[in-house]
């Protein structure tokens, strides 16, 4: 046989992207992949100069993360959030009069919305730390939903019901016949996504056909 690699790492891959992690206020961007990790947003009342070279002081004291600072002067900071927030920046850090004084900046998730005010002491790590959690709490969140969305359904009426209401993806045993799956296509527009790596070889019956089948293959609608 000749081997090939089929990755289909494109355009694809991006909006699943999109579509999973995003809200009504756009996108939602795992730390790992985003461009900008974080935002640093200045909050002019009082002295510029003061807040802008507080901000530029952060820029450094993050060095090694994807940070970037907005001083944009004719947008005003309520117009900067929904900005970065639309383009799913992971963390906003706000930078104000208040925020100086204390020596200390408000941290805003993306995710969640949730706002913490942080000391500027030890702020690398605990941004990293912070980074890492939402991470993970991506992962765990949409591996979740991917677990609940999978079925294991063994009768093609079950089948055909599911993907005409709930949909996601449905493990069920196919003949590896071609015919059987453009017939299944037809019928309920789902074809096979792909054999899971893991499928272990059982005895079973094609859903469609009845006659034997091997493995339990990933159906689902593509779009
Ligand atoms: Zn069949």
């Amino acid at each position: 046989y000749p081997w090939q690699n089929s990755w289909g790492f494109s355009t694809r891959s991006i909006g699943g992207l999109i579509m999973a992690q995003s809200d009504d206020q756009g996108l939602i961007l795992p730390p790992k992949i985003a461009p900008v990790q974080v935002v640093i947003i200045p909050i002019f009342k009082g002295t510029k100069d003061k807040i802008n070279k507080y901000c530029k002081d952060l820029v450094e004291k993050l060095s090694g993360l994807r940070v970037e600072i907005d001083l944009k002067e004719e947008e005003s900071a309520g117009f900067k959030f929904n900005k970065w927030e639309v383009k799913g920046v992971p963390l906003r850090i706000e930078v104000g009069q208040k925020e100086i004084e204390s020596e200390t900046v408000t941290v805003v998730r993306r995710d969640n919305s949730r706002k913490e005010v942080m000391k500027l002491g030890s702020l690398k790590e605990v941004i990293e730390k912070l980074l890492e959690k939402i991470q993970d709490e991506a992962y765990m969140r949409h591996k979740k939903f991917t677990v609940e969305n999978t079925r294991e359904v063994d009768t093609y009426d079950e089948f055909k019901e599911i993907m005409q209401t709930k949909r996601g993806f449905l493990k069920s045993f196919w003949c590896e016949n071609a015919e059987c799956e453009k017939k299944i296509k037809e019928e309920s527009k789902a074809t096979t996504r792909c054999l899971p790596l893991d499928a272990k070889e059982e005895k079973g019956q094609c859903i469609y056909c009845g006659k034997k089948a091997k493995h339990r293959w990933l159906f689902a609608q593509s779009y």
